[in-house]
């Protein structure tokens, strides 16, 4: 009796297996035992998820999803944790690639003698016929000054160099550049400068507009050059967790190469494109309405309503602290602005503006809001929104103007920035935690490659407000830090709404496309000062890992 007692129970078992087998459903794999992040709007942790076909098919604990699920693979987190695909908000991804693959690297240099020596370097190993270079600061230098062409000229007498500073705002170029460029003592340029000494020859500095003078010049990059700039770049975004990127202003041409690298399968990163404000776009694209193909996003035209504030071209409503009757550079005229803003708002595009100065950012502000009137979901951007007059806050709120902030700029200027804005307007300088309030949601980014391509590392900026070096030990100006929930949301759901595609991506739910990363540790958990020092594991685009650590 018993025997048969215990047969019947094991066949019920069977049957019972069998038949939960055959409920089970198919899926492409299973994550389970993990610390999953999903971002979504109760911001809830769970252990485990499905994805087939490429999208996240459910999203719970290990037990209901083993239960529910049957899959080809199954991968053990081990605990790790995992958090939706890292989104940069404002980049410059084509330029960056480019940068890295044809430029001489002067990102941390200590004097304008060592820029020189790594030029030399450089020409050694790269041959062209003209020498570029990027990211020269002379804020990190012993004499702060912007630098003169003569050091270049010994060096090079016959080959032409331009040299970009780190901002992308101003450059130095030697003479036989200028010679070539046909720079003449007349030369100027509106929403520009060329520096000269006291014998008003060219010192070889041209800021803002009047760096198109040199641009001119030199030999556009192949397309060749370009694949290559675009696939190099994407694998370093990849191994640092991004899964999409932005172009922060791009030509026609340039877009549709990426529109065909990503359906040929090339690039498979997510690309905003932010058009160039140019007729053969405009003709182009608004006709289109906005695109959103999955993995390319054109939904906006980019503007530039100032410079920078390391090389004074971000424009102030009062003079600078440090150069007094200098309020820096207004790039185009006010009509120009509003016949931009007419064409997207007639369209449906975005506007994202540039602007840093706080004059360049009301002038903005209140161009922004003639056209969209009072509360809209139109998600007109002002990018970096980086010095704002205490008075115009509230047009954030009021017109629904999204703020596009780097939190790495503020980190990377708190040094000298307030030596530019004195002690009262520093005060609403990088002023994060207010902009976020204003709309309860903002845009983070990295402005790459003026700043590292890393969304750890901005992640860090935002919570922290100190340096690697954990300077300043209580953070810059902290009443403006992000939270951690803030500072993840800032890098994954909020820039997608940034650009209309919170619906498809940003959060680990169920639906959305399977782009997500596995981190090697807990960044909403660890110290603080360990943040810099996570590691992605893997990255994951639309299911496929495009990036594994060996
Ligand atoms: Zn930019």
């Amino acid at each position: 009796m018993k025997y048969i007692y215990h047969f019947v129970i094991s066949t019920a078992l069977i049957l019972i297996t069998m038949t939960s087998c055959q409920n089970k459903k198919q899926v492409d794999s299973i994550y389970y035992n993990g610390t999953v992040y999903t971002v979504n709007n109760h911001f809830d942790k769970v252990s485990a998820f499905a994805v087939k076909d490429g999208k996240f098919v459910a999203v719970g604990n290990d037990k209901e999803l083993m239960n529910l699920y049957d899959a080809d693979k199954t991968v053990d987190l081990k605990g790790k944790t995992v958090y939706p695909g890292f989104n940069d908000g404002h980049s410059h991804f084509l330029g960056y690639g480019l940068t890295i693959t044809t430029n001489a690297d002067l990102v941390g240099t200590k004097s304008f003698e060592e820029v020189v020596e790594r030029v030399i370097e450089h020409s050694k190993s790269y041959q062209s016929d003209w020498i570029l270079g990027r990211g020269w600061d002379q804020n990190d230098w012993k004499v702060k000054e912007f630098p003169t062409k003569e050091q270049l000229d010994k060096a090079f007498p016959n080959t032409p160099v331009v040299l970009r500073r780190i901002d992308g705002h101003a450059l130095i170029a030697n003479t036989e550049a200028m010679r070539r460029a046909g720079i003449n003592p007349q030369s100027m340029m509106a929403g520009g400068e060329i520096l000269v000494n006291e014998n008003r020859e060219p010192t070889g500095v041209f800021i803002d507009n009047a760096m198109d003078l040199i641009d001119r010049a030199i030999p556009k990059p192949t397309l060749k050059q370009k694949v290559t700039a675009l696939k190099t770049a994407q694998e370093n975004c990849f191994a640092v967790g991004l899964t999409t990127v932005t172009d922060a202003g791009l030509d026609k041409a340039d877009i549709l190469l990426m529109d065909s690298l990503q359906k040929a399968g090339v690039l498979k990163i997510r690309v905003y494109a932010m058009m160039n404000p140019n007729w053969e776009n405009y003709d182009y694209f608004l006709p289109k309405g906005p695109i959103h193909t999955g993995r390319l996003t054109v939904s906006s035209i980019k503007l530039y309503a100032d410079g920078a504030l390391g090389s004074r071209g971000a424009l102030l409503l009062k003079p600078y602290s440090d150069e007094p009757g200098h309020y820096g550079l207004l790039l185009h005229s006010l009509s120009y602005y509003d016949f931009v803003c007419k064409k997207a708002f007639d369209a449906g595009f975005q506007v994202n503006t540039h602007a840093i100065g706080d004059s360049g950012n009301r002038i903005m502000l209140k161009t922004y809001a003639r056209y969209l009137k009072g509360p809209n979901d139109m998600r007109w951007r002002i990018e970096h929104a980086q010095v704002i007059n205490p008075a115009d806050f509230h047009y954030f709120a009021d017109y629904n103007i999204i703020p596009s902030i780097q939190t790495t700029h503020c980190t990377s200027d708190m040094y000298w920035a307030e030596k530019r804005l004195g002690p009262e307007r520093i005060k609403t300088a990088y002023a994060y935690h207010e902009l976020l309030i204003q709309n309860g949601w903002l845009i983070n980014g990295t402005d790459f490659p003026v700043e590292g391509i890393s969304p750890l590392l901005t992640f860090y900026a935002a919570v922290a407000r100190k340096d690697l070096k954990g300077w300043p030990p209580d953070g810059f100006q902290m009443d403006n830090a992000l939270t951690r929930k803030e500072a993840l949301q800032s890098i994954t759901i909020w820039p997608a709404k940034g650009s209309f595609d919170e619906l498809f991506k940003g959060s680990i739910e169920t639906g959305k496309t399977a782009d997500f990363v596995i981190l090697d540790k807990d960044l909403m958990q660890i110290p603080e000062s360990e943040i810099p020092l996570v590691k992605p594991e893997a990255t994951f685009v639309e299911g496929e890992e495009v990036f594994g650590r060996k």
